[in-house]
This record gives C-alpha cells, sequence and structure tokens, in this order.
C-alpha cells in the first residue's frame, strides 16, 4: 500500500523521524514523501542542521551519519564552522561576565549583613547601668490557660496542648511573659533585669550561681555590632529574667576582680 502524505503531516512526524521514534509504517510513509517533495526534504536538511549545532554548542557528540552529512551538505562549510566557535566563546564568556558579576553583588550583600549583625565590638562595663526587681511568684498575678504546641521529631509532627502561664508584671516593661506552666513548678521567685546602655547591646553571657544563701548573677562579654556601634541619643533597655531570686549581679575583669553592678538592698 503506498500512502503519500501531505506536506503540513509529513512536518509534525519529522522530529521523531530524524530520532528513528515514528513508527515502521510512519517512517515507509515519510520516505515515500521526502522521494517526491523537494520542500520536506529541505526543511529535513534544515532540522538536522539545527540539531548538529546545538549539540555541538552542548559539547556533545555528533552522530556519525550526521557527521558525514554535514560533510557532503556544501552549505555548512568552514566559514559557518568558524562563526559557531566564535559563538561559543562569546557565549562562555558572557555567563562566566553574568555568573561573576551575580557573585559580587551576594559578597558586598554578605559582607555588609556580616559587618550589621555579625561581627561584634565589644562594650565597656562603664557603658552598662544594671538595676533588677525581684518578685516572689505569689505575689505575682498568673493567669492559667492553654495553648497548642507543635513538634517534629524524628520527620513526624506532633501536636499537643500545654498548659501555660501568663505572668502580669507590675512595674516593669515586660508587663507580662508567657511560660510553660510546668515551667512554674518549684519556682518561687522571678528576677527581671534591665540593661541601660548607649549601645544595642547583641550579646552577652549570663551565669547565675548559688553562693550559700545568696544568689549571685554573673553578666559579661557585652557586645554590639560593628557597624551599628554609634551610640545613641537615648539610652537602649535590654531586658531579661531570671526564674531565681537574685541578690547580687556581678562582672568578672581579666584581672579575676569583681565589680558588683547591682546588689538587692531590699
Ligand atoms: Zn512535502
Amino acid at each position: 500500500m503506498k500512502i503519500n502524505l501531505p506536506c503540513e503531516i509529513v512536518r509534525d512526524l519529522l522530529p521523531s523521524y530524524i530520532d528513528e521514534l515514528t513508527s515502521e509504517m510512519s517512517t515507509k510513509a515519510v520516505d515515500e514523501h521526502l522521494k517526491e517533495c523537494e520542500k520536506c526534504q529541505n526543511i529535513l536538511g534544515e532540522m538536522k542542521r539545527d540539531l548538529v549545532q546545538e549539540k555541538q554548542a552542548e559539547g556533545g557528540d555528533l552522530k556519525g551519519e550526521f557527521v558525514g552529512e554535514l560533510q557532503r551538505d556544501s552549505t555548512f562549510d568552514e566559514d559557518k564552522k568558524v562563526i559557531l566557535k566564535i559563538n561559543r566563546k562569546i557565549n562562555r564568556r558572557l555567563k562566566l561576565s553574568i555568573f561573576m558579576g551575580l557573585f559580587s553583588v551576594i559578597l558586598v550583600f554578605m559582607a555588609i549583613y556580616i559587618l550589621y549583625n555579625e561581627a561584634l565590638k565589644k562594650v565597656s562595663i562603664d557603658d552598662i547601668e544594671v538595676t533588677a526587681k525581684v518578685y516572689a511568684m505569689d505575689e505575682l498575678e498568673i493567669e492559667y490557660g492553654t495553648s497548642m504546641v507543635t513538634e517534629k521529631k524524628d520527620g513526624k509532627e506532633r501536636s499537643y496542648e500545654e498548659k501555660t502561664a501568663i505572668l502580669h508584671i507590675p512595674e516593669s516593661y515586660m508587663s507580662s511573659v508567657e511560660v510553660s506552666a510546668s515551667f512554674l513548678e518549684g519556682t518561687e521567685y522571678l528576677t527581671v533585669i534591665s540593661l541601660k546602655s548607649p549601645y544595642f547591646l547583641n550579646r552577652y553571657t549570663r551565669d547565675f550561681q548559688k553562693q550559700g544563701e545568696e544568689g549571685v548573677l554573673y553578666l559579661g562579654g557585652f557586645r554590639t555590632t560593628f557597624l551599628d556601634n554609634q551610640p545613641f541619643s537615648q539610652d537602649q533597655m535590654t531586658n531579661s529574667m531570671e526564674f531565681e531570686k537574685v541578690d547580687k549581679i556581678a562582672y568578672i575583669h581579666e584581672d579575676g576582680t569583681e565589680t558588683v553592678l547591682w546588689e538587692n538592698e531590699e
């Protein structure tokens, strides 16, 4: 049976025909058509050339039969090969400069971010004023409630209800604080600590110690960020809490001597 396909159908089939994906029957019909149709032959030639150029640009291997055809094809001459090579060089350079440009922009942003947020500068203890207030737990108004907690463990999500406690703290900027209710079991005191400084304190260390009857909180390593280290016109307040009765807050110098920053006089 001889089928003569219309050009339009043949052209739709050509990409699969090149990749040898057409059925035996379709392949035969396309072959038949190509024998008689010069226009479709030309289109097939163009498609094969485009494919070869694409593969060359990717640096991939060429199928032997294509190369053979190219060498026989007078339109694909040495000039075209030279132009292809130049194009590839330009493409590579363009890609490299785009990459380098993006990379430098990212580096600059990282540097600014680190200087503003991560690179730390020491703040002198003389620039910090410490005050604290001790509250007995039973003096505080405590509001109990529940909240849903979602925990991820070993890739599994688990939700459970947790008893919470909202502590209302008078005369403090921390007017209320929410904690897990279990946290308050056996807790008798809460100390609210305020640090006043012309610098924004990005980091400092704390270490609570029981020394006999006395609770001592050691603060140290006060740091502000490198670029964000101009003294503010208004003092910055940094607040924290200790679920302990703090009697004394102190700083230990490098030589081991101690400066008392605050002492409970009540
Ligand atoms: Zn045709």
